[in-house]
């Protein structure tokens, strides 16, 4: 199954902000940075994750983003359920019309079934585990979070 870019940008923010341990929260600009993504994509996962819980948001000059406790303990496939809003993985529905074999499609339970086995198998992995030194340590001094050694 096939992450939507929405959904791969928001778990980038949340690894990178797992990885900051400096205690201060991030600029948005300077997590767009990190992860290598264009600021307004990222202001728009960060603003989810925030409703979602899994992040916080201070305001003012010292102000910025930092993971909640929730989104320490979340993993891989929480954070992809709460994510993913389509109720079916196929188009089953559109504003175009909906598929002529919708009626009592078994393909479409399957298919659903499948995608939760999927986050299944990611619900043991949390994400505050995902990043390590050897690929954040780079990232931290690119950004100006940690001094170059
Ligand atoms: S065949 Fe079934 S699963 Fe596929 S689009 Fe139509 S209703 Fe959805």
């Amino acid at each position: 199954m096939r992450m939507t870019a929405f959904e791969d940008v928001s778990l980038r923010a949340l690894m990178l902000l797992c990885a900051n341990d400096t205690g201060f929260p991030l600029a948005t600009r300077t997590i767009a940075d990190g992860i290598g993504t264009p600021y307004n994509h990222v202001s728009k996962a960060v603003l989810k994750l925030r409703e979602l819980g899994f992040v916080e948001a201070t305001r003012g000059r010292a102000g910025g983003v930092q993971v909640s406790e929730a989104g320490r303990r979340a993993s891989v496939g929480d954070v992809l359920r709460a994510l993913d809003t389509r109720e079916d993985l196929a188009d089953c529905e559109t504003p175009n019309g909906d598929c002529p074999l919708r009626h009592q499609c078994t393909l479409r339970g399957a298919l659903r079934r499948a995608r939760e086995a999927f986050y299944q198998a990611l619900d043991s992995v949390t994400v505050s585990s995902l990043p390590h030194e050897g690929q954040m340590g780079p990232v931290l001094v690119q950004i100006g979070v940690r001094p170059p050694a």
